[in-house]
């Protein structure tokens, strides 16, 4: 008999695991796919960690977080600074006193304040209602059409008219020579990638991979007392209310036979015309020095059931949904849905790690 069920070796069940075991909890988890570690997975190719499920980078503000993550791995001082390429241009990212001074020769924040400020002006925008009057009132038109358009309707496979303003607010702007993508206290990558942080999160606990949870539970339900599941919860209910929608991505990646290709983890493409958003470099995450290399092009791709999810799309139509089928889970005596999935919610890892802190006070009254 299994106190829980845990559905999904992702970061979510990982360390949920992880806690209602130290909490003498005897659990089993499941994965449908061949290994643990859901999206945060990394694969040794070439000795370089590839993180296969796009790059991830770890950062928060929370110093309880932060000294959480790091018992379970010793994390390196990688500082996410990506390089964007327009028309064969390149700019700093986030939009900060590099980009401007390549922009408009700009030397002072004064100079640069200025420009933004003028551009903002002509356009008389007072209440932005989507993501491209958002943008246009923040940062003026250069920035807009250079660095923002392009890259995010390949991105959402949509017009920046028909997208939600908040997509663009993680974005920082500065007006200080400093290209740190995140304005967090802490962040870095754990030495050796991060499947060893699962790989010890569910040390000691029974793990089946290649198990999907429907056809396991067939068999197996009079042996579980309660689940946490973090897969889709529209599919947990068979789509019964209907399908919550997602952005898919598709990554194309290959072995290089050099040292260095880019010079950097991330370069972003931000014109329209290039097919992908941007080229990871795995190894410049932990400043490797193998002959070879590794790189991913992300393809930005349409998302049907059954597909791969990445991206939740949050507009109002799938908010709403997801509000009934929340309705349905609470109502659940011995189930708890969780991750971002299970939740339907854009999670960084960090809050990830802040969600099931909360789960785990709520579920063993702490
Ligand atoms: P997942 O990792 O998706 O785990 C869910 C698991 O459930 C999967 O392994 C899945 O196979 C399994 N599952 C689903 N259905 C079933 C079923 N029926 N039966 C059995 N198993 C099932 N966060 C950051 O902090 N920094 C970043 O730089 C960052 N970059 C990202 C880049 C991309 C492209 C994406 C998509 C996300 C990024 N994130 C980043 C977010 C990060 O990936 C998530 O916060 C984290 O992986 C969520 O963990 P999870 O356990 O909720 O979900
Ligand atoms: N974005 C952009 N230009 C860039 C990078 C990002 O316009 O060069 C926008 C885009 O809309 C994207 C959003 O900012 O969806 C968030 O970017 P981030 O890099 O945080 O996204 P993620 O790593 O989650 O894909």
């Amino acid at each position: 008999m299994y106190d829980y069920l845990i559905v999904g070796a992702g970061l979510y069940g990982a360390m949920f695991a992880y806690e209602a075991k130290k909490r003498g909890k005897k659990c089993i988890v499941i994965d449908k796919r061949s290994h643990i570690g859901g999206n945060i997975y990394c694969e040794n190719i070439e000795g370089i960690n590839v993180h296969k499920y796009g790059a991830h980078i770890f950062h928060t503000s929370d110093k309880k977080i932060w000294d959480y993550i790091t018992s379970f791995a010793d994390f390196n001082n990688y500082i996410n600074s990506p390089v964007a390429i327009y028309k064969d241009e390149l700019y700093n990212l986030p939009f900060n006193m590099n980009t401007f001074s390549k922009l408009w020769g700009v030397k002072t924040p004064a100079e640069a304040r200025k420009i933004i400020a003028d551009q903002i002006a002509d356009l008389g925008i007072t209440e932005p209602k989507n993501l491209e009057e958002q943008a246009l009132s923040l940062v003026g038109k250069d920035v807009y059409e250079k660095l923002i358009k392009g890259y995010t309707e390949k991105q959402w496979g949509r017009d920046c008219k028909d997208l939600p303003a908040f997509i663009i607010k993680r974005l920082p702007l500065r007006f200080i020579f400093d290209n740190n993508y995140f304005n967090d206290r802490y962040q870095g990558i754990p030495i050796g990638g991060y499947t060893k942080i699962i790989e010890k999160m569910l040390e000691g606990i029974e793990v089946l991979t290649d198990t999907d949870y429907f056809d396991w539970i067939k068999d197996n339900a009079q042996n579980v007392k309660r689940t946490l599941f973090t897969g889709p919860i529209d599919q947990f209910y068979d789509y019964r209310l209907g399908v919550l929608e997602y952005r898919s991505v598709r990554f194309e990646t290959e072995v290089l036979d050099m040292e260095n290709y880019q010079g950097n983890a991330v370069v972003n493409y931000t014109e329209r015309e290039v097919p992908y958003t941007r080229i990871i470099e795995h190894k410049h995450f932990e400043y490797g020095k193998q002959p070879k290399t590794v790189i991913s092009r992300e393809y930005p791709s349409e998302w049907k059931k059954g597909d791969e999810p990445y991206y939740t799309i949050n507009d109002d139509r799938n908010n709403n949904l997801y509000a009934e089928y929340r309705k349905l889970a609470d109502k659940e005596e011995n189930v708890i849905f969780g991750g971002r999935l299970g939740n339907y919610k854009y999670y960084d890892m960090d809050k990830v790690i802040a969600a099931v802190f909360d789960e785990v006070a709520k579920e063993f009254g702490e």
